[in-house]
């Protein structure tokens, strides 16, 4: 939207060749307006008028500047504005609204018509903006996507596995522009609701009229050990930019996981995303964290141990500067969470250990994606020991996506847009946000 507006008006024309062309109308101004005195002056009284001298409004004659502003500006301050616009449009267009109003309104010397025309847009979006008031809120997940499905589909006996909890590549960049189309809107889950004084509630959102907040998630980034050789990239790792990059067969990509294609995306299209807000990477911690084994240290040598920390720490903060949240997955995806069987000590010893060997390098978070999609009824003692031990974000799998505070956590439920719901339960995804069929990767077994 804004964008195309504000940045095609200036390269309309280069800076410099705007100076060139004004300092050639002055140039003339002053000349025909000194020839016109001469002529005036020589005038023989019998003589008709020259029409050209005589008419301003002639075509080849130039405009006259208005001599109460200065006709000339400086390179300097052309080039200043056109940066300010820029910069404005690009806050406009990602809704920061405030910032983007008070840059123009500190513009000082470099105010004219285009800083003001873009201010007063700005202003008119932002009175613009609607109170979200359904009750329905949208959350997505994923797991690492299948960057090769010839690997990951090649018969044996995991590729049943990975055609059910799994999505491609090719099915989630043809996802993004459809639900872009829908109305969605990337928007950060821990602005949802609040916490405070011990009590949690919904916080209000204002968005432009038709969209709808959606919060993407990806569980177990960890790239554990038994998809190598099954077409997936092998771990996270951060470029010379500071974008975050996926390593597939020793390569840095941008495409090989649901992050550095939803960065990408975002680039191109900042109105899919509120105020930059992407999404939830979600970890567990006994094969480490975003492909770094940080967790079986002593099976490495000193050099790798360190290379391994600073990389965990390195991707974690690539990524939260990126608009991305980091959650906490559980440490051992256990099978005692899926059945409910976990006792007390079994949870003191598995989110203990998240928090004592994960959290420090990837950041503490309020955030835990339940693995299994595990659900706890709210006065469960397990339930209350997440709560207790700072995760009052809770987040099961429910495809209705209920979103609600109770006492002091919010509970979000997500869908899995994965091979199992896009073959087999397709009316989960098509009555909220497009239809499968659209998407779905013909490479995937019959
Ligand atoms: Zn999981």
């Amino acid at each position: 939207m804004a964008k195309g507006r504000y940045v095609k008006r200036r390269e309309g024309m280069p800076p410099a060749a705007i100076l060139a062309l004004c300092a050639v109308a002055l140039a003339a101004v002053i000349f025909a307006g000194s020839a016109l005195v001469r002529a005036h002056r020589n005038k023989p009284v019998d003589t008709p008028p020259d029409p050209a001298m005589s008419n301003p409004a002639d075509p080849g004659t130039p405009t006259p500047v208005d001599p109460t502003k200065p006709p000339v500006e400086t390179d300097d301050v052309v080039a200043r504005r056109a940066s300010l616009l820029e910069e404005a449009a690009s806050l406009y267009e990602r809704y920061f609204y405030d910032e983007a109003i008070a840059l123009l309104e500190q513009a000082g010397e470099l105010k004219n018509t285009e800083t003001a025309a873009l201010l007063q847009d700005v202003r008119q979006a932002k009175d613009a903006l609607v109170k979200y008031d359904s009750a329905q809120y949208y959350h997505i997940f994923f797991h690492s996507l299948i960057v090769d499905p010839s690997l990951a589909f090649d018969g044996d006996y995991q590729a049943t596995g990975y055609d059910q909890y799994m999505t491609t590549v090719s099915e989630f960049k043809a996802m993004l522009p459809l639900l872009e189309e829908e109305g969605y809107i990337l928007y950060d889950i821990t602005q949802l609701a609040e916490r405070a004084d011990g009590k949690t509630r919904m916080k209000e959102i204002w968005l432009p009229e038709g969209k709808k907040p959606l919060v993407i998630s990806i569980d177990d980034v960890n790239y554990y050990d038994y998809m190598k050789g099954d077409g997936f990239a092998d771990r996270l790792d951060v470029d010379a930019e500071g974008n975050v990059v996926t390593i597939v067969n020793g390569e840095a990509t941008y495409d090989g996981d649901v992050m550095p294609i939803l960065d990408a995306y975002v680039k191109e299209h900042p109105a899919f995303s509120w105020q930059g807000a992407k999404g939830v990477v979600a970890i567990t911690g006994y094969a480490g964290a975003f492909g770094y084994r940080i967790t079986d240290l002593p099976d490495y040598d000193e050099q790798t141990q360190k290379w391994m920390l600073e990389k965990t720490e390195a991707v974690a903060k690539a990524l939260r500067t990126s608009g991305w949240q980091i959650a906490c997955h559980s440490y051992t995806h256990n099978q005692y969470w899926n059945k409910k069987t976990i006792t007390m000590e079994q949870e003191q010893y598995d989110i203990g250990r998240w928090l004592g060997e994960i959290a420090p390098y990837v950041g503490d978070t309020p955030i835990f994606i339940s693995p299994f999609g595990v659900f706890f009824e709210a006065d469960d003692a397990r339930f209350r020991y997440l709560v207790d031990h700072g995760f009052w974000i809770y987040c099961p799998v429910d495809s209705r996506m209920p979103a609600y505070c109770k006492n002091d956590f919010f509970i979000q439920g997500r869908i899995n847009l994965d091979g199992l719901t896009m073959k087999h339960y397709p009316e989960r995804i098509s009555r909220f946000f497009f239809d499968p069929a659209k998407v779905l990767d013909p490479a995937r077994p019959k």
